[in-house]
């Protein structure tokens, strides 16, 4: 047992030496979006780790052990920001006891904090139910926010981790190029969707219905952040009669329940979008995030 155990540690050891992964930055990221971009940008001088999968509600996350743990040794911690991770990261933040990624360091990386904000409230109230005060934090429905954060987050790389920094602008300007492409083409297979009026379970979608010309007719959650309730659907559902949408967007994440009853009633697809990398089976990185976002609205549009 002994000697087993033994050379497990040396092995695990040499392995550490060995492996590029040892010297790579070590980085933590909140979604699953921010966790892809950081590896698409910092290739193997990155060893990325993400907080939540894109089945887990972002807005509610555990600050477990396991996920403290993660955030001591981070050296780079990229999250949204913009109040949508206000439940938990704080709190990870202020147990994981590193002073690398305290909120003002340059460990400390906010997506939000380089797109323009929608959804900004003039007023805020606790009624309105859990809205959020800083604005619609959910930027990553708009692939042009995307290059936006990428050259940010490209520039923290290479500020943190310097000895790589040509590394990093390198892979910074590769990926703007085959971005910029894919927006193009994007674009040009989302012209039929424009002007098209679309129901949403939560107010999450915002930056897409921007980027693609969708028309907000409502969201199923009464309230933000308020569970859907029948009389909230009737009302909606009573709606359609005057303000018809085409269809009814919901996250991978959510329960839909509540978009399949609204759909069979008002004859109008429900459609689940993957919101983040990994939300769908297609949605296997960034490119296949929206690639398959646009599939689907598509599908559920007709077109
Ligand atoms: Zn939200």
């Amino acid at each position: 047992m002994k000697r087993f155990l033994l050379a497990t540690l040396l092995t695990a050891s040499l392995a550490a030496v060995s492996s590029p992964a040892s010297a790579a930055l070590k980085v933590l990221a909140c979604e699953p979006e921010w966790g892809a971009l950081a590896q698409e940008l910092g290739g193997d001088k990155v060893d990325v780790t993400v907080a939540t999968t894109a089945l887990q509600d972002p807005h509610h996350v555990q600050a477990k052990p396991s996920l403290i743990a993660r955030a001591r040794n981070a050296e780079l911690l990229a999250c949204t920001g913009a109040g949508l991770e206000v439940g938990w990261l704080p709190i990870l933040i202020q147990q994981s006891g590193n002073p690398a990624i305290q909120p003002g360091k340059p460990g400390n990386f906010a997506a939000s904090d380089f797109v323009q904000k929608l959804d900004v409230p003039t007023r805020v109230d606790r009624a309105d139910g859990d809205v959020h005060p800083e604005g619609n934090p959910h930027i990553q429905t708009d692939p042009r926010n995307i290059a936006k954060v990428a050259a940010a987050l490209s520039q923290r790389l290479a500020q943190i981790d310097a000895a790589n920094a040509a590394f990093y602008a390198q892979r910074g300007q590769d990926f703007a190029k085959r971005w910029d492409a894919a927006l193009a083409r994007w674009a040009t297979q989302a012209a039929p969707l424009r002007g098209m009026p679309i129901l949403v379970q939560h107010k999450a979608w915002s930056y897409m219905e921007n980027w693609l010309g969708l028309q907000y007719v409502d969201a199923l959650e009464p309230k933000p952040g308020v569970e859907p309730t029948a009389s909230h659907l009737q009302e909606i559902l009573a709606r359609q009669k005057d303000h018809p949408a085409r269809l009814i967007a919901y996250a991978a994440y959510q329960d839909a329940r509540s978009a399949d009853w609204l759909a069979e009633r008002a004859r109008i697809p429900a459609v689940q979008l993957p919101f983040t990398v990994g939300g769908t089976p297609a949605a296997k990185d960034l490119f296949g995030l929206y690639d398959d976002t646009l599939a689907r609205l598509l599908k559920g549009a007709g077109k």
